[in-house]
This record gives C-alpha cells, sequence and structure tokens, in this order.
C-alpha cells in the first residue's frame, strides 16, 4: 500500500524518470528542427544520485519507474542503472519509453539488467513519413527495435502513436490493423499543444473521432491490461491478440487518477507534464541531505502537486519542451 499521496488523497507509486536531454531524433510535435538548448553535462544526475533518490522513494511507497528521456538510449551505459534499481526489492516495475532507434542493439542486454517492458513511440508505418515526422530518423531501425524487444520478451511491446490531422491521421486504421493481424498493443495519444513554430501546424485528432473512424472494423471490447495501469483506456477488437489503448490529455483529461511524480535529467522533481512547479532535489542531494532528508522534501513537494492542468480549456503547453521532462 503507498504512503505518498497528495492533498486531494490521490495514492503516488510511480516515477518517471528523464535519464538524458539527449535525443537522437527531432520529431516534430516535440522538438524544433535544430533541437534544444542541452544542459551541460555537470547539471545532469549521475546514475548513482538517480539511484539514491529512487531510493528514498522507494521507501515513500514508489513502486513503479518508468526510464525516458530526451532518448533514454542514447545515454551510455543504462542497463547499469536498471540493474542499480532492479536491486531495490519494493520497485516491481521497470519499463523505458523509447524512440525504439537504438533498440535492436540493446534489447537483450536491457532485459538481463532487469528491465521489464517498453513503450515504443512510432507515429507512422510509411519510411519517407517517418523521416519527416522524426525530421532524420529511418523506419526500419524502430521496427527492428520493436522485433528485438518482442524476441527478448520485453513484454508487454506497446507502440505509442501521436495522431496529428493531416499528418498521419490516415494511418489509424493500419495501425488498428495491426492489433488484429500481428498481435500488436497500440495506444493512439491526443497530440498536446506545445508552443514553437512546427507545433502551430499540427491540430488534434479527438480520441472521439479515432474511435468512430475505427468503428467499422468490429466492436471494441474493453480490456485489463496486466501491466500499466495508466491513462490509456484499453480495448481490442473481436478475435484480436493485441489491443487499442486510447489516451486523451486534451478532450477527457485523467488528472483525477494521477499517480505520478516526475524526475527530470537535471534532477528537478516535477509534479505535472504540464504545469511548471518543479522542486530541485539535485541541491540537497549534492551537498549530501540524508535520505530521512530527500524523503521530507518529497513528502512535501507531492503535498502540493496540483489538482489538474489546463489544456482542456484550450492551453498550450509552455514551459520545458518534453524531450526534457520525459513526455
Ligand atoms: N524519446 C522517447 C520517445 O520518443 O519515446 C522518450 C521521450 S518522448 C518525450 C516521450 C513521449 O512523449 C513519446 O511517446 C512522444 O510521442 C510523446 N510526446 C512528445 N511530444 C508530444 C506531444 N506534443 N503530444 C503528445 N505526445 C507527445
Ligand atoms: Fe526525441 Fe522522443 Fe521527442 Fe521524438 S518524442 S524528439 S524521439 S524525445
Amino acid at each position: 500500500m503507498t504512503k505518498l499521496a497528495d492533498s486531494f488523497q490521490r495514492p503516488i507509486n510511480y516515477l518517471r524518470i528523464s535519464v538524458t536531454d539527449r535525443c537522437n531524433l527531432r520529431c516534430v510535435y516535440c522538438m524544433p528542427p535544430e533541437g534544444i538548448s542541452l544542459m551541460s553535462h555537470n547539471d545532469i544526475l549521475t546514475y548513482e544520485e538517480i539511484f539514491t533518490l529512487v531510493k528514498a522513494a522507494a521507501e515513500l511507497g514508489i513502486d513503479r519507474v518508468r526510464l525516458t528521456g530526451g532518448e533514454p538510449l542514447v545515454r551510455m551505459g543504462l542497463p547499469d542503472l536498471i540493474k542499480m534499481i532492479a536491486g531495490i526489492k519494493t520497485i516491481n516495475d521497470i519499463s523505458l519509453t523509447t524512440n525504439g532507434i537504438l533498440l535492436a542493439k540493446n534489447a537483450a542486454e536491457l532485459k538481463k539488467a532487469g528491465l521489464m517492458r517498453v513503450n515504443v513511440s512510432l507515429d507512422t508505418l510509411k519510411p519517407e513519413r517517418f523521416r519527416q515526422i522524426t525530421r532524420c530518423g529511418q523506419l526500419e531501425d524502430t521496427l527492428k527495435g520493436i522485433a528485438a524487444a518482442n524476441k527478448v520478451g520485453l513484454n508487454p511491446v506497446k507502440i505509442n502513436m501521436v495522431v496529428m490531422d493531416g499528418v498521419n491521421d490516415d494511418e489509424l486504421v493500419d495501425f488498428a490493423q495491426k492489433t488484429i493481424k500481428d498481435g500488436w498493443h497500440v495506444r493512439f495519444i491526443e497530440y498536446m499543444p506545445v508552443t514553437g513554430e512546427s507545433s502551430k501546424t499540427i491540430d488534434l485528432v479527438s480520441v472521439n473521432d479515432m474511435k468512430k473512424r475505427l468503428e467499422f472494423l468490429g466492436k471494441l471490447e474493453p480490456f485489463k491490461m496486466d501491466k500499466g495501469n495508466g491513462p490509456a483506456k484499453y480495448f481490442r477488437f473481436p478475435c484480436a491478440k493485441g489491443t487499442v489503448g486510447f489516451i486523451t490529455p486534451v478532450t477527457e483529461h485523467f488528472c483525477y487518477q494521477c499517480n505520478r511524480l516526475r524526475l527530470t535529467a537535471d534532477g528537478k522533481l516535477r509534479l505535472c507534464l504540464l504545469r511548471e512547479d518543479e522542486i530541485d532535489l539535485r541541491e540537497p542531494l549534492r551537498r549530501g541531505a540524508s535520505v530521512e532528508e530527500l524523503k521530507e522534501i518529497i513528502i512535501k513537494a507531492t503535498a502540493a502537486k496540483p489538482k489538474g492542468h489546463q489544456l482542456a480549456e484550450g492551453g498550450v503547453h509552455k514551459g520545458r519542451p518534453f524531450s526534457q521532462v520525459g513526455g
């Protein structure tokens, strides 16, 4: 039973850790073409520092950890961190969100280190479009990454597709068919508006609209996923081995059931993806604060977790780019 809760009595048991702000892609919905100004290496937490914070958080009831980025696999030695976290007895779920480009090379070692499952971001099945959306990536690399993750048993491999009007929404059916024919677990995510030039041209497709466009494939039956009780609502088409998930950060926000905290690569505890409130954990960590002191800071920060974000009222995310906060 989690001990950590915020002032709205939401139990908090999930920590998303951004291990780097670096990325090997420049997705149009996430980054400007020139990238973002990067943190200095000294500002980024070492693996030992991340481990100390996870241990403190675990003593408070955090039992699920997700590693994200930037692109987490561009940081050297990630399996070392996974091994350290896997050694904390009360952590019972360690997952990774990745663009999959480097996954084929690393899947076996990640699994051996203790990683349990992966979410792979993939917004198109068309090579040329993949290059346009990511501005530099090769579809083949991500597809090989997905195959490798399945092969070594990083299950369930979930595919995250950000659905954008006029960009990739014509592939909704192709992705849905992958759940029927190939057993994929696909999650359709509403695009979240962010500041920046490239994002001005991107429009949201609502989950309601997505569902209508998929209706002709059959009735979507609600489905309970074993692992990962996050914000997605899962369904299955008749006779499909795979599942379809929908994530509605904009049209039907799920803040009331938010169970998560985020740790940025530079050691800030972030209380909400879409709000700027952050608490510095790096400073106390580097001045030698005890685990008890760190726990006190986490408890106090968590109590101040905001009730929700404001995207549904037409707001735009203006704070740090998602690549610095982990998405
Ligand atoms: N690089 C890794 C990846 O792409 O999976 C991890 C970091 S990325 C910031 C985490 C997630 O945020 C990805 O699934 C990505 O699709 C999602 N994301 C980024 N910008 C978004 C936006 N504007 N709207 C919705 N999802 C977004
Ligand atoms: Fe990189 Fe992930 Fe952002 Fe794409 S979504 S630019 S892969 S951090």
